[in-house]
């Protein structure tokens, strides 16, 4: 029963549609990672430095010129989980953790929940002319959001979100205590169905969002397995590797569905394009999508295993530091077989020639063996 319905769209205060936000500190608390208390927020483009990756030359080494996503498949690299625990965050080592809340104070929490969600009622409440008002959100496009308040007749009217998976759309209507709540860690437990949640994206919304380890880490193996599974050397696997590579790609366009391009003013005030997610989430699926149109793949370092994006197909280190950690793991290796061909008997210029390398330095390496 609706009557004085009313409906406004996010008022442009914040930032550009395509920002997201981190705060200056997180911390891990009951398995759920949040701002910590007193922490400053702060709104940031993750794209002007994605547009800047593209401009790597031949010979520079990838690290400074890697797109905000490689840094998301570098930590699902790094994270060791430990044996005989399934439970988070016990599973993850304390070394993880702090990667895990590093990584966030960079570039904040993932928006899983912002890429789950379509729209919530929220419980009716009494406004200061005792009428009975429900309020409603919207997903729009980008960081829109349609905000509706309806009077109604009466308060039995129970609160609703309609959600759907990270990769798969079939949307299920539910009380926010099944699955909106977890991402809102200080609302208490008997207020999950009743508690007025701010608007998405607003500061309020902001200071009470926080993402599970769990949410956060099944999302991000998500986005990152399926980066692999379509770049230049995907992971074996046991099953099908067609089949493995088809369910990547349906999981990227998935994750980068609700990613939009829609129309900005320029300072000068001519119209842009402008690309607006809902999440960093979306955002890094989409850019991996145009890295791989643009034909930047994934590759991973020869030395260390890290994933990284480079145009050159020929590149094999992630950063320079294992470029010359491997380059010194094969003269160490060269040394040795120099020194097994000097027992044979055999003479500096066929050693030399054989290990590839000046006879000047062999004879260097033969003699620091001697002494
Ligand atoms: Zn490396």
């Amino acid at each position: 029963m609706l009557d004085n319905a009313q409906t406004k769209g996010r008022p442009r205060a914040l930032a550009t549609e395509g920002d997201w936000w981190r705060f200056s500190l997180y911390e891990i608390r009951d398995g759920c990672i949040r701002p910590a208390d007193g922490a400053k927020l702060e709104w940031y483009s993750p794209w002007p430095g994605f547009e800047l990756s593209r401009t790597q030359t031949v010979g520079q080494t990838p690290a400074a010129t890697q797109p905000n996503y490689q840094s998301l498949m570098k930590l699902v690299h790094q994270l060791e989980y430990l044996p005989g625990e399934t439970r988070y965050p016990d599973c993850l080592s304390q070394k993880s953790q702090g990667l895990i809340l590093d990584w966030c104070q960079r570039n904040g929490l993932l928006g899983v929940l912002l890429s789950r969600w379509e729209a919530i009622s929220l419980a009716p409440r009494h406004d200061h002319a005792a009428r009975c008002v429900q309020r409603r959100y919207f997903r729009g496009f980008g960081q829109v959001i349609q905000v509706q308040e309806i009077t109604i007749a009466s308060e039995d009217r129970n609160a609703t979100v309609l959600i759907h998976g990270l990769d798969d759309l079939t949307p299920a209507e539910e009380a926010p205590s099944k699955t909106w709540a977890r991402f809102f860690p200080s609302v208490g437990f008997s207020e999950r169905d009743t508690f007025a949640y701010p608007q998405p994206y607003t500061v309020e919304f902001c200071q009470l969002y926080g993402e599970r380890l769990i949410d956060f880490c099944n999302a991000a193996r998500l986005l990152v397995g399926a980066i692999l599974h379509l770049g230049r050397k995907p992971p074996k696997i046991t099953g099908d590797p067609k089949l493995a590579r088809h369910q990547a790609l349906d999981t990227i366009n998935l994750l980068r569905r609700p990613v939009a391009s829609a129309l900005d003013f320029a300072e000068n005030g001519s119209v842009k394009p402008s690309r607006v997610a809902p999440s960093l989430l979306a955002s890094f699926a989409d850019m991996f999508a145009q890295d791989l149109i643009y034909g930047r793949p994934t590759l991973q370092c020869t030395c260390c295993g890290t994933p990284f994006v480079s145009s050159a197909y020929q590149a094999r280190y992630c950063s320079k530091t294992c470029r010359l950690r491997e380059q010194k793991q094969r003269l160490r290796a060269q040394m040795k077989r120099a020194k097994a061909f000097r027992a044979q008997g055999q003479s500096l210029r066929q050693i030399a020639a054989s290990v590839g390398q000046p006879l000047a330095r062999v004879k260097r390496w033969l003699r620091s063996a001697k002494g």
